[in-house]
């Protein structure tokens, strides 16, 4: 197996940026596992399922193709806006605590990093459950307020309070829930986004990683 890093966090701490930017720099691919349970989240909601039912959800997960790349597509169609619109948003966290989603899509997520013998993978539970073996784990935190002007920047939204709602009604659900619920993986490195740019977050990560930073 080549690196591996697994980088999660909340909603709106920098995972994607800094995780494409990383991968760049590693000459890895990189697996954004929350465009996952977004995808299977679009593909329920096409399909009249009710979020909370966790027999239908669970079965509809385990026939849904996916491809998550610079666009997502869903069964074929391409759902790369789709999968940030309000209602993909809302019930995104309902379909992701079911264990039976979970156990498809971690399967999934594994067999990912095998076939390409390592890669930088960032979700909610990748340090703690996906590859808890990763060579580099890194938990993201960051402000309140900069976490609700990043998301709002990034879904076109004016009202932040609004934005902030949803984030901490999101990061309650996800943080409590039964099944790998989000938490700092043990061995992680916690890293606060709120005042760097990405640059130095690269740097101060490369750092980190065992057999030192591979730009020094
Ligand atoms: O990262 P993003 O905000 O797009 O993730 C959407 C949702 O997917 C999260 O709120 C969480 O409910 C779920 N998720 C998860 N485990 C992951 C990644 C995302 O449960 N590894």
């Amino acid at each position: 197996m080549g690196v591996v890093v697994a980088i999660d966090g909340g909603s709106g701490v920098g995972k994607s940026t800094l995780s494409k930017a990383l991968a760049g720099h590693l000459g890895l691919d990189h697996l954004d596992t929350g465009a996952m349970y977004r995808a299977v989240t679009h593909a329920v909601l096409e399909a009249g399922v009710d979020p909370t039912n966790g027999e239908a959800v669970t079965e509809l997960a385990q026939r849904v193709i996916i491809h998550v790349g610079a666009q997502v597509f869903v069964d074929g169609d391409d759902a790369t806006e789709a999968i940030r619109g309000p209602e993909v948003t809302a019930a995104v966290s309902a379909v992701a605590a079911h264990p039976g989603v979970r156990a498809e899509l971690v399967a999934r997520q594994r067999a990912w990093v095998a076939e390409r013998r390592g890669g930088v993978v960032e979700g909610r539970d990748i340090g703690t459950v996906v590859c808890p073996d990763a060579d580099l784990k890194i938990y993201l935190v960051a402000d309140e307020a900069v976490r609700a002007a990043r998301r709002a920047a990034d879904e076109a939204r004016v009202d932040h309070a609004e934005v902030a709602s949803d984030l901490a009604r999101r990061d309650q659900a996800d943080s409590t829930r039964r099944h790998d619920p989000l938490r700092m993986a043990d061995g992680a490195l916690e890293v606060d986004t709120s005042h760097h740019s990405v640059d130095e977050l690269v740097e101060l990560v490369l750092d980190q990683l065992p057999g030192g930073n591979p730009r020094a």
